[in-house]
């Protein structure tokens, strides 16, 4: 874990990627609204729009006041326009009323409209530094490649895969170990993953589960959705197909 973590900060070092939302002065409103936008969509694609979106709904008071048919025409260039603009109005508008302040139980926090697992997470680790994962897809194949597969299909509910995914972000400082997760899997550990370069691939189970099929003279396999075909889909070798599960940025 200590390795995984230690080597994966080490890359993150050199290779971060650069957004509005991880600006050192970047609002908690902007670092939680950017996670709402980050959901299904790719963070270049946000980025692009994100300077433009702030300056419009600088905090939750504009947002809430904002009319729907005006968000829906702003959000349209990112898909999803209906459902976002519909989850950013209902939660400015119980941010606006509470003054902006997040409550500061996690029951109270899941209670605000339409704030899943995976947001409640984003609030309580901007808001109070809580080293809690952001885990979605992206996550969820770099954890398991390395360490083995999950046991349940939703990520939401796997308790092996929460458990470590929670372990690993309190390693080192949670917001950074978070954002290096994320990166390393758009980048190195992404959908057919670069293994030949990757700096993980010395204790990666994946990889070494299959540099053992290479030498004995099976297919080397590159695609997530060959893991969930593939026989070896026990823990530790490969990973299963995701679905019905939580998504966020690539
Ligand atoms: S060795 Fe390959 S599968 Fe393992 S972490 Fe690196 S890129 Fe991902």
């Amino acid at each position: 874990m200590h390795w995984f973590s230690s080597h994966l900060m080490s890359w993150f070092a050199n290779n971060k990627r650069i957004f509005p939302w991880r600006a050192s002065d970047a609002s908690l409103f902007v670092q939680v609204v950017s996670e709402v936008l980050l959901q299904r969509t790719r963070a270049e694609t946000v980025a692009k729009f994100f300077p433009s979106f702030v300056l419009k709904y600088p905090d939750w008071k504009s947002l809430s006041e904002a009319s729907n048919a005006d968000l829906e025409r702003f959000l349209k260039p990112i898909g999803l326009w209906r459902r976002r603009a519909s989850s950013l109005k209902n939660l400015a508008c119980a941010m606006a009323a509470r003054h902006g302040v997040f409550p500061l139980g996690r029951v109270e926090i899941d209670a605000l409209p339409n704030v899943g697992q995976y947001i409640g997470n984003a609030i309580e680790m901007f808001s109070f530094g809580k080293p809690v994962p952001l885990l979605d897809v992206n996550m969820a194949r770099l954890l398991e490649r390395f360490f083995g597969s999950r046991i349940l299909a939703d990520i939401r509910h796997d308790p092996y895969l929460q458990r470590l995914a929670g372990r690993v972000v309190d390693l080192q400082e949670p917001k950074l170990m978070n954002w290096a997760i994320l990166d390393f899997a758009s980048s190195v550990c992404s959908i057919k993953p670069r293994c030949e370069t990757c700096p993980l691939r010395k204790r990666c189970s994946f990889y070494k589960a299959n540099a053992l099929e290479t030498t004995s003279g099976k297919k080397l396999l590159t695609n997530a959705s060959e893991f969930g075909l593939s026989p070896q889909t026990k823990r530790g070798t490969a990973v299963r197909p995701i679905s019905n599960s939580t998504t966020k940025q690539e």
